[in-house]
């Protein structure tokens, strides 16, 4: 049983899709004038661990995510650049694809790009306008006349009247209404612009989403993403446009992701305090920053922290430390424990993914007690189990020695501790106990640990902190 946390109902809903095993999926995605930051990584990696998921229950998913690739922000940034708005857009689209991938995200089925579905805008708008739905203002641009949805404001619970008093504050002279927004706006001098039957300009916002999901997925779809912050106006606006082409409630569920926030602000590019995901991911290997954007809840705020990517990174060193003392062998029957169908349950429960980080810990404490016991064929088989559970989130698939010594990039660092290593054994192998020591305490410095077993030393980076066999 699969139950969705839907943000028009405010309730968590059992997922019930519109066609039997079939999914509809459409996220709201990047507008592309510069790197992802962190809080976009998180939509990403939250809705490919959806879509993961759905795909392990056997869903057959279609999974959407546009690109805004025409807006101010990008019109004015390659001005700035000296560039043309396509090159800008193409290099960050190139980098976001580059970033993601890293990240373990997988690619959506379709990316549609807003300069490309021109003609499918163009003739939502007019069919809005025989509607009685849209007007042209007196400057030229296209307007929704909210009025013709009588639903307006319903989906965040907003009273319509003071959304339109707020509304005021910056009106423009040529709208009806206050809350009327644009859906075609004609262009100024110099500005990237597409033909129209009123004259050449470019898309409002609003209207990308609505015509490219209706093109992608049809009238009506199972699930609606995005970011927390695009309830409003975003997705208010998409949903009047939407149902009041269609007909129809178009959109059957909505998942919104919480904020990543820096100091309990908000990390965004107009405030400032952002980080690129290309910065982080320099500092810290990729599975770090998925497994800190899994282990949070995400409709939850988090909060972005260097030490919040540290015990990202213990936490992974206990999972990989566990795996790399046993062989990982699928397991050929029901293991004891439960951590199956407190794994799945978790998950059913709206993605509860810090649960399931609670039961794939204690999973890792069972393989590391049945390994001390020396029950070798029950431990390989916990961690199959443990393997494959943290597959369907992507995560934990690495060799553990690639992952213990991550931060050993350096082809000769590494093979400087490997001779080290050996001629430490070699003492041992002599009793030379002063030299073994000191050989161990200088790599100890270096933030290697050594740690000897019958089979010889084996070395990994870093202390985490943290037992082996915790
Ligand atoms: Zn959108």
């Amino acid at each position: 049983m699969l139950n969705i946390y839907n943000t028009a109902a405010r309730q968590k809903q059992p997922f019930q899709p519109l066609k039997e095993n079939q999914v509809g999926l459409y996220v709201c995605g990047m507008t592309v004038y510069d790197f992802c930051h962190v809080g976009h990584a998180r939509v990403s990696v939250v809705f490919d661990m959806v879509v993961r998921y759905l795909r392990y229950l056997d869903y057959s998913v279609h999974y959407v995510r546009n690109i805004t690739d025409v807006d101010d922000k990008i019109i004015n940034r390659a001005k700035e650049n000296d560039e043309t708005w396509q090159a800008l857009t193409e290099r960050f689209i190139t980098a976001m694809h580059e970033d993601e991938a890293k990240l373990g995200v997988m690619r959506p089925d379709e990316e549609p790009r807003a300069t490309d579905y021109m003609a499918e805008m163009i003739d939502m708008i007019e069919g809005l306008m025989e509607k009685g739905a849209a007007y042209q203002g007196e400057t030229g641009d296209i307007y929704f006349a909210v009025k013709a949805c009588p639903h307006y404001g319903a989906f965040m619970q907003q009273d319509v009247e003071q959304l339109r008093v707020g509304a005021r504050v910056d009106l423009v002279e040529a709208k009806l209404d206050p809350l009327d927004f644009v859906l075609w706006k004609l262009a100024k001098p110099g500005e990237p612009s597409w033909e129209s039957p009123w004259g050449e300009g470019r898309p409002g916002w609003h209207i990308e989403c609505s015509a490219m999901s209706l093109h992608c997925l049809g009238k009506q779809f199972d699930l609606h993403g995005g970011g927390i912050d695009l309830c409003f106006p975003h997705h208010q606006n998409e949903i009047a446009q939407s149902d009041t082409y269609n007909d129809t409630q178009t959109v059957n569920g909505w998942m919104h992701v919480g904020h990543v926030q820096v100091n309990q602000e908000k990390m965004s590019k107009s405030l400032g305090n952002f980080f690129t995901l290309r910065e982080v991911l320099k500092q810290y290997p990729a599975e770090v920053i998925r497994y800190f954007m899994l282990a949070s809840h995400y409709r939850s705020p988090v909060n972005y922290a260097e030490d919040h990517l540290e015990s990202a990174k213990q936490a992974l060193t206990r999972f990989y430390l566990a795996l790399r003392d046993v062989e990982a062998k699928a397991p050929d029957e029901l293991l004891d424990g439960d951590f199956d169908r407190r794994f799945h349950e978790a998950m059913g429960d709206d993605f509860n993914t810090p649960e399931v980080m609670a039961v794939l810990f204690d999973l890792t404490r069972k393989i590391n007690t049945l390994h001390q016991e020396g029950e070798a064929a029950k431990a390989s088989q916990h961690a199959g189990l443990l393997k494959h559970l943290a597959g369907i989130l992507g995560f934990l698939q690495d060799d553990p020695s690639t992952f213990l010594r991550a931060d050993i990039d350096d082809q000769d660092e590494a093979q400087a501790i490997e001779a080290l290593v050996k001629v430490r054994d070699e003492a041992r192998e002599n009793k030379d106990w002063s030299q073994a020591d000191a050989i161990r305490d200088t790599l100890l410095a270096k933030g290697i640990v050594l740690e000897d077993n019958d089979q010889g030393t084996r070395w990994r980076k870093g202390d985490s902190g943290c037992d082996p066999q915790c």
